[in-house]
């Protein structure tokens, strides 16, 4: 296959139809390309916005023809694809994150077996793929622990925290005997992401390390750069590039880690593709995200990760929908300076990401401030957040 780049003009292919598929096609469409988003779902944020969509399920062949038809190269923007499409795509058009990075990643016991063969810090873990594995958890676990399920868990979902050792096998059953990871809980000071890109010629970039507040498992507020001094933020960045090395991969890679109480950092999870810790990136830095799946999708090497600004993100979850549609007006006028992004869903259901608010400003904390405030400026009476 030939690594020649796909100049301006072409056309980019997007796996996934979400708001990530949908920000990629703005950049894409930025530059002067032009998109085809395959999603099984008719007017999903990533196809209102793109030139062409393909509606079919993931591993239909027909689609994935006409996708390799279409495209001259493709991404994904969410990790739960069957790496088995990829992989045929894969033989027709480059494919960036390989079927093969995505496969490692969109299972938790292959992503932590990956990382722990290749000696990454992560939190002590064990897999639970049957009785006998549960017999040893039960044994030689310390708790409180956290069942994951293996597939397809996202913000929280398919995870169980397990305060005392008789409630293991409970709450492995509560998640239905699945394939899982049990993790030890970490007592953390921070959560942290680092965002890297990686091109075709093995070139990195590296974005700012992010601090991420989460709540009920979903990711809140975001802040770059981080407040956790040189060390652990050289730390973070240096993780992120090697563990993008040790995938050779060619894309976007996200490394969520935790900061734990002794300053040592662990990794907690990955995601081949952008972010919702990111999205201050858009306004933040010279080359945003999207715009870095863009150039290393297309074939080109990676742009510059500086930062203009600090910036904070706050996200807009379905909640704010509670008493019908938020005061857009509102929050339009409480600051200027506040940058409103909505990703075009038209169903508001609580805890479903409906889009963010960024605040660029010279200081991070007043950023993260000015965003929360904007959000509350929108905060139906009966749901208050932070
Ligand atoms: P995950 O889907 O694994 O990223 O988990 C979602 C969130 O749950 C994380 O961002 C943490 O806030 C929390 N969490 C997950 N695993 C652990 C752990 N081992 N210890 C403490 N908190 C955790």
């Amino acid at each position: 296959m030939n690594h020649k780049a796909i100049p301006p003009g072409g056309t980019l292919g997007v796996i996934g139809g979400g708001q990530l598929g949908r920000m990629f096609v703005h950049a894409a469409q930025r530059m002067g390309y032009r998109t085809i988003v395959l999603s099984p779902e008719r007017d999903c944020p990533a196809a209102q916005a793109s030139n062409e969509s393909i509606i079919a399920a993931y591993n239909d062949l027909e689609a994935i023809r006409r996708l390799s038809r279409e495209a001259e190269a493709a991404t994904v923007e969410f990790e739960n694809i069957p790496a088995a499409a990829l992989r045929f795509l894969g033989r027709s058009i480059p494919v960036r994150p390989s079927w093969r990075t995505v496969w490692i990643c969109q299972n938790r016991l292959r992503e932590k077996t990956f990382l722990a063969d290749r000696g990454f810090p992560l939190p002590p873990w064990l897999p639970l793929r049957d009785e006998a594995d549960l017999a040893q958890i039960i044994k030689h676990m310390p708790v409180p622990l956290v069942l994951k399920t293996a597939a397809s868990g996202y913000d929280g979902k398919g995870q169980i925290k397990v305060d005392r050792r008789g409630d293991i096998e409970r709450s492995w059953r509560e998640l239905g005997s699945v394939k899982c990871i049990a993790e030890g809980f970490v007592d953390f000071i921070a959560e942290l992401s680092v965002i890297t890109a990686r091109g075709v010629d093995g070139r990195s970039a590296v974005f700012p390390t992010a601090i991420n507040r989460h709540a009920r498992h979903i990711l809140d507020t975001s802040v770059i750069p981080a407040p956790v001094g040189p060390i652990v933020t050289l730390e973070s960045r240096r993780l992120a590039f090697e563990i993008a090395e040790a995938l050779d991969l060619i894309g976007v890679l996200t490394v969520e880690m935790f900061l734990g109480q002794d300053g040592a950092l662990l990794i907690n999870e990955l995601a081949p593709r952008p972010h919702n810790s990111g999205h201050a990136t858009i306004e933040a830095c010279v080359t945003s995200q999207f715009e870095q799946q863009v150039r290393v999708t297309s074939g080109s090497p990676p742009g510059s990760t500086d930062l203009l600004d600090p910036a904070a993100t706050v996200n807009l979850m379905g909640e704010l929908w509670a008493d019908g549609e938020p005061d857009w007006r509102a929050l339009l006028d409480f600051d200027p300076g506040v940058k409103l992004h909505l990703y075009g869903k038209s169903a508001a259901a609580t805890g479903r990401k409906m889009g963010h608010l960024t605040v660029v400003d010279r200081d991070p904390e007043t950023a993260l401030r000015r965003a929360i405030a904007a959000r509350k400026a929108i905060q139906p009476s009966s749901h208050r957040l932070s």
